[in-house]
Order: structure tokens, then C-alpha cells, then sequence
């Protein structure tokens, strides 16, 4: 597994990137930290100008818990009932925000493109990073072998429990494997959503070696991080970013 996430100040801005990507290649990504809330669009843009993304061009999902990932080819946009975002074009960063909810970066440094997703359980089970990694072979050429995915950082299985008919529908998509799957006492489970992601990301040809898996838990660490489990309908948002430099 590669360099996980780690922390940097930029203007005063607390934030996550991470540092393998950005030493090999010519890339730049961010995940914002609390106190900053980044629900609105102007703060999105704000944040992004502030430490060093093409702030003016920044894309925007209009996020809905679809499974619908679109092709950037033009700088600025917001993409209405969309929850990833692929480009192979430089200095558009491509964002989404989350709070408990995975980002999943991918980078395909030979093209170069980038794709990022916001993965929740309805993203996960719809499989929205693969999804964004196929639509990226079919537009630019893409070869899983040849990328890197960073997923999170977001809940962990231990703070993400569901009900007995979400786990039934996962044990019926992607088999009965303990992993992902844990039951607690009292009938309900621990979803990992983390260990869904990196399972289906390596099932689609990235090598495992190369998938990053943010460790932080948003509700966990809420001192960090926006939770809505945590903080219900009134939790901020944070920041996923990734741009081609
Ligand atoms: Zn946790």
C-alpha cells in the first residue's frame, strides 16, 4: 500500500493531501479539514484558490447519491444528478464533498487523467469508482493496471452500522465474505465501506499496492472531521479536491 494521507497548512488552511501522488506525479489533491465548512459553492472555490488549485475552473457535482459519473471537458461547470467526475485535461480540478461519505481519487498518471467519486453505501453498492474507472478506459485510454486510487478518508465499519435489509442486499451483490460484513450484537451490522471500495477497485485491475486507504474515520475523529452520523442534517461539509497540474 502506498503513502496514505497527511496533513498540510496553506494559508492558514488545515488540510490532507497526498504526498506520494504529488512527488511522482503532476498532481495536486486536498481533502479539507474542520473548522473550514465547505458546503457552499463560493467557499468550495475560495478553499481551492487558497491552496494552489485552478480555483476559476473548478467542477462541481451536484451530488444525489446516484451512480452517475460525467466527462469534464470544460472548465467551471456544475453537473446536476452527478456524484463523480473524470478528466484528462490539466488545471480543471475536479471536486466532491462528503461528511462520513468516502472520496475515491483516481489517478492514471501515463495519460494523464484523474477521475473522483463520492462513494456513500448507495455509491458503494452501485460500485461508482469502478464505474468512473471504465468510463475513463472507454474516454482516455485508461489501464487500471496502471493507477493509483486513494479511497477516504470517511466512516469506519466499527461507527457505520445499518439495518438487517442494507446488509442483506450487499451479502446478495458481493457474496458473504466476513470482511466488509461484521454483525454486532443486537442484530444490526458494521458496513465497511473502505474494505468495499478498495475490494472493488482491485477486482477492476488497480493494483493493490497502489490504492491508499485514508485510516481516519470522519465520526471518530469529529474533532477532524463533518460526521452526519455524528452531527445529523446540520453537519458542514468537507472538501475533496484532485487536479492535473
Ligand atoms: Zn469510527
Amino acid at each position: 500500500m502506498s503513502t496514505a494521507f497527511r496533513i498540510r497548512i496553506k494559508k492558514k488552511n488545515k488540510y490532507l493531501f497526498l504526498p506520494d501522488w504529488e512527488n511522482r506525479f503532476e498532481v495536486l489533491s486536498a481533502f479539507s479539514l474542520k473548522p473550514a465548512n465547505l458546503r457552499s459553492r463560493r467557499k468550495r472555490r475560495k478553499f481551492a484558490g487558497k491552496t494552489g488549485f485552478t480555483s476559476a475552473n473548478l467542477s462541481m457535482p451536484e451530488q444525489v447519491h446516484s451512480t452517475n459519473v460525467r466527462v469534464v471537458r470544460k472548465p467551471g461547470k456544475v453537473y446536476t444528478e452527478t456524484d463523480g467526475l473524470v478528466t484528462a485535461i490539466q488545471n480543471i480540478p475536479l471536486s466532491v464533498v462528503v461528511a462520513d461519505c468516502l472520496a475515491v481519487y483516481i489517478l492514471d498518471p501515463l495519460t494523464p487523467a484523474i477521475g473522483l467519486v463520492h462513494a456513500g453505501w448507495r455509491g458503494t453498492f452501485g460500485r461508482i469508482a469502478v464505474k468512473a474507472l471504465n468510463l475513463m478506459r472507454h474516454e482516455f485510454g485508461t489501464s487500471a493496471s496502471g493507477c493509483f486510487a486513494a479511497i477516504g478518508p470517511g466512516i469506519c465499519a466499527e461507527c457505520y452500522t445499518v439495518g438487517n435489509e442494507i446488509a442483506a442486499r450487499f451479502r446478495r451483490k458481493f457474496g458473504c465474505s466476513g470482511k466488509w460484513l461484521r454483525r454486532k450484537p443486537g442484530g444490526k451490522y458494521c458496513l465497511d465501506l473502505k474494505e468495499l471500495n478498495l475490494m472493488q477497485m482491485a477486482g477492476a485491475g488497480v493494483r493493490k499496492r497502489n490504492i491508499t486507504v485514508g485510516s481516519f474515520c470522519t465520526s471518530c475523529r469529529n474533532d477532524l472531521f463533518f460526521s452526519y452520523r455524528r452531527e445529523g442534517k446540520k453537519a458542514g461539509r468537507n472538501l475533496a479536491l484532485l487536479e492535473i497540474k
